[in-house]
């Protein structure tokens, strides 16, 4: 079969041709240049390995400390956590949610279903849930702004040495690690292959739809 694959343009809406690019190759706009299709290497492979990463990476990085301060003789830790309650009791509610959202449990979500779709790609295993899953990933992808909590994670880090000592705890490192693991994940995920495999096992497993 040779079916044409037309594709519209998001940047600047030219109707294209596609021709299925091969893994290396880029495909990009001929008017705006914006680049449309880039096939990766190995991309469920990876995919899959780098979501078991992340999300036995996503404990450590929540629940232990952040970095430890020592007040006065007392040695205080953070975790991830405890910033969120810590916004939430000076009454910054909004702010709080946002971050308990975009760094706690938007991440995880997005993980897990990286996770389940590339394991499901990766042995083969229809499930009527994929499509929904996908959509799901696609609109979580803005939302997930580990970076940003990163950022404010050094400001605080920077204005609390003034005062004392700071230690680093083991949950920084962890979470430095994560935010790397989700960079991977999303540079490996190749979203049309992803759509191909799972409307290719659509087709050969019609049982399940
Ligand atoms: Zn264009």
């Amino acid at each position: 079969m040779n079916s044409r694959n037309y594709d519209i343009c998001p940047e600047c809406d030219l109707l294209i041709d596609l021709a299925q690019p091969k893994i290396g190759e880029k495909i990009h706009c001929p008017r705006c240049d914006l680049l449309l299709l880039r096939p990766r290497k190995q991309s469920i492979e990876r995919t899959f390995a780098y979501s078991i990463a992340g999300f036995i990476l996503f404990f450590p990085a929540n629940f232990l400390p952040l970095v430890g301060i020592t007040l006065l003789g007392n040695v205080n830790t953070g975790i991830l956590m405890s910033g969120v309650i810590a916004l939430f009791t000076i009454k910054m509610w909004p702010v709080s949610i946002v971050v308990f959202l975009a760094s706690i449990l938007f991440p995880l979500v997005h993980i897990s279903l990286s996770l389940l779709i590339s394991g499901h790609l990766y042995f083969n295993h229809p499930n009527r849930n994929l499509v929904r899953w996908m959509r799901w990933m696609h609109h979580l992808d803005e939302w997930v702004m580990l970076e940003v909590y990163m950022l404010s994670i050094i400001v605080a880090c920077v204005k609390l040495m003034a005062i004392s000592p700071l230690e680093l705890g083991w949950g920084l490192y962890a979470f430095i690690s994560l935010i790397i693991i989700t960079t991977l994940i999303s540079s490996s995920l190749d979203k049309p292959l992803f759509w191909q495999r799972i409307e290719h096992l659509a087709k050969v497993n019609p049982h399940v739809r």
